[in-house]
């Protein structure tokens, strides 16, 4: 058989200058990881080729005999990571999950309550366009005002007027931890099932350095590409009550055959999150997010009028408030872009700015993690990132502190060309 680069030489060059990419810039999207070599080659085999419509043992095809040691094991291994008495580790996407978990637990016309989009909220907990804002009657709970934090007596008055079927616990772009004893409560008091969705932090409540949703929630999602650091994907985790619904809203529901090289990958990701290296990788994303946080929010970038929402962060990520500054999210997201940060805009709360704009800016730090940035340079970084925020510093001399960062923590070190 011919190799990628004799067949489709443009897509090898799509792959080659993305690994470049990937290489020779810093990564600060708060969702992306870098998925370990292990899990691109079991995402990249021969396991593609398997049809395996159902579950272990009891699948709609034959030879399914290898493809189903694979499933039980990412089952058995989320079990373990995240004390989960039943797992779906079919999910395409953290998205479908969640439409599988809708589906499980809601009729359409039933009353969600989710956190609203603009205070850090996602797509699929009730955004108007998406399917969940489509389907069901939608409603939302926000950020105070002046704290810019969930205030667990106002979702509780929210969920006593709305009357939900669904209370959703669960964000894209907020920095601080839920408190799920609360939203059990309110659930319970509402009557409502209670849905987290801990796809950004999936990797810190493995590793025990964030609140865990498992004993509290009905339902869990997660994504096991955010700080899981797996491949892309979703895992559905849930109590022997809702084993069967969710089961068969993921097959047959949402989705035809599994994609079993996936499934493959995530049982690597999921067992190389339960080891000692993994736990210290998450305490340097931790200890980067707070180095970024200080630094973002000393005298000289608060002079700029550009400050930390909630003041700093629990966990992974930092969100910016630029409402008072000159530069708007995406005038920020293009000048670190240019120097060779990623990061992207986000709508902050009661943000004036169109989300196409935005007055924020969410920074990561899981990425960097795992390229081995510990305390000295995400201290670098930060500093780095304040300069050219503030314009204080030229372009060239940034980029080459950026370069330097960028040598002292190889990519995909030492191994072939393409990973
Ligand atoms: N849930 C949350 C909280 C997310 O932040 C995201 C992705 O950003 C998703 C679900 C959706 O995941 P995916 O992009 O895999 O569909």
């Amino acid at each position: 058989d011919a190799d990628l680069g004799d067949v489709d030489p443009a897509i090898a060059a799509v792959l080659d200058a993305e690994l470049r990419r990937q290489r020779s810039g810093l990564e600060m999207i708060a969702s992306e990881n870098v998925a370990p070599r292990s899990v691109l080659q079991a995402q990249g085999s021969v396991l593609t080729n398997k049809y395996a419509e159902g579950y272990p043992d009891r699948r709609y095809y034959g030879g399914c005999e290898h493809v189903d040691v694979a499933e039980r094991l990412a089952i058995e291994r989320a079990q373990t990571l995240f004390g989960a008495t039943h797992v779906n580790v079919q999910p395409h996407s953290g998205a479908q999950a969640n439409a599988a978990v809708l589906a499980a637990i809601a009729q359409p016309g039933d009353v969600l309550l989710g956190q609203e989009l603009s205070h850090g909220g996602h797509l699929t907990h009730g955004m108007r366009a998406n399917f969940s804002g489509r389907l069901y009657d939608a409603r939302s709970y926000g950020v105070d005002r002046t704290s810019y934090r969930l205030d667990m007596d106002q979702v509780r008055e929210r969920a006593l007027a709305e009357r939900p079927r669904v209370l959703v616990a669960g964000w894209s772009a907020y920095p601080r931890h839920l408190d799920y004893a609360a939203f059990r409560a309110i659930a319970d008091e509402v009557g409502a099932v209670l849905w987290a969705d801990m796809a950004h932090v999936a990797g810190l409540v493995a590793t025990g350095l964030h609140p865990d949703p498992v004993p509290y929630a009905d339902v869990v999602t997660t994504t096991t590409h955010k700080t899981l650091g797996g491949p892309r994907g979703g895992l559905i985790l849930c109590g022997a009550e809702w084993a069967r619904t969710v089961d068969s809203a993921i097959f047959p529901g949402q989705q035809g055959g599994p994609l079993m090289h996936v499934i493959a990958a995530k049982a690597t990701a999921l067992l190389l999150a339960g080891r000692p290296e993994f736990r210290e990788r998450q305490q340097r994303v931790l200890r980067g997010a707070e180095i970024v946080a200080e630094r973002l929010s000393a005298p000289d970038v608060a002079a700029a009028g550009i400050s930390v929402l909630t003041g700093g962060t629990d966990v992974h990520l930092v969100l910016l408030d630029l409402r008072d500054a000159d530069l708007s999210g995406l005038d920020a997201e293009r000048r670190l872009g240019d120097l060779g940060i990623t990061t992207n805009r986000n709508v902050v709360p009661f943000d004036p700015r169109p989300a196409s704009v935005a007055s924020g800016l969410r920074l990561g730090t899981p990425a960097l993690a795992a390229r081995g940035f510990g305390d000295a340079a995400f201290a670098e970084l930060a500093d780095v990132v304040a300069q050219a925020l503030l314009g204080a510093a030229g372009p060239d001399s940034l980029r080459a502190r950026i370069d330097r960062l960028v040598a002292e923590h190889p990519l995909y070190a030492g191994e072939p060309a393409r990973p």
